[in-house]
């Protein structure tokens, strides 16, 4: 990607202009990414590099060869399977760092009568400014944030990155009204024990009593090598999990 492609794509001072995104994938029907069967735009780039990516293709910036694509296009082809959605959602890689074009695809959506009945929601490692969010606020239904660990330390050794934007990212999310998910990656050994869940679970229902959280099990398949010496979740983990997480006040809990 060039110098120039690359401030377009992470900047949010393109605001009004002609952008386009850098699409590694779609899936046109996904019932795991947010409410209902969903269009799902995968992006590509990302700013984390996290220990257990199953996407560790999307994780460098878009190559120079990558062709963006113009939000009329994809709002063509979303029309062609309307029927059968909920709506769309955009992921990655991390969709937010091409803010530019999640506000041109949103605000088409919005503005396209055959589509405009289909929610908009944004998945995002929340590593976002928030000046991101209020680009994205007006013209977004719903985001699903991933919180890899709450405490900074192990979120640096599971991504290589502070988690400060990404608890920033879940309470003003919150306070906004848009926070529909936070989904919490859990790795035997390494963020998974009672006390880190439990504060965790308090954490988060001090952001919103209310609040909706997905037990994302840590699972081998697709990660890199380094990663595939990690311990999956057993059954009784995940009964665990959900004991704790329950026990503390969790009450919107499901696990994917
Ligand atoms: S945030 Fe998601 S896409 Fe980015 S490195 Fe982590 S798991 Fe991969």
């Amino acid at each position: 990607m060039s110098p120039e492609a690359g401030s377009e794509v992470r900047g949010v001072g393109t605001r009004g202009a002609v952008v386009g995104g850098y699409v590694t994938d779609i899936d046109r029907a996904s019932a795991v990414d947010g409410p209902g069967n969903r269009y799902v735009l995968f992006l590509q780039g990302c700013q984390f590099d996290c220990l257990v990516c199953h996407n560790s293709c999307t994780i460098p910036p878009p190559p120079r060869w990558m062709v963006p694509t113009s939000v009329d296009e994809t709002l063509a082809d979303i029309r062609s399977v309307e029927p059968f959605l909920s709506g769309i959602t955009v992921t990655g890689g991390e969709a937010t760092l091409q803010a530019p074009f999640v506000h041109a695809l949103f605000t088409g959506l919005r503005a396209d009568p055959v589509i405009r009945g289909l929610t908009a929601f944004v998945d995002t490692n929340g590593d976002a400014e928030a000046e991101v969010w209020e680009l994205l606020a007006p013209v977004t239904d719903g985001v699903m944030v991933d919180l890899k660990a709450l405490d900074d330390e192990m979120h640096v050794v599971l991504t290589g990155t502070s988690n400060t934007r990404v608890l920033a990212s879940i309470t003003s999310l919150a306070a906004r009204g848009l926070l529909y998910e936070v989904r919490l990656l859990l790795v035997p050994g390494l963020n998974d024990s009672d006390e880190v869940l439990d504060r965790t679970a308090s954490w988060l229902l001090g952001v919103d009593p209310d609040l909706r959280v997905r037990i994302n099990a840590f699972r081998r398949d697709g990660v890199r090598p380094c990663a595939r010496d990690l311990l999956e979740p057993r059954a009784e983990d995940l009964d665990r999990y959900r004991s704790v997480l329950s026990a503390a006040g969790i009450r919107q809990l499901t696990t994917y």
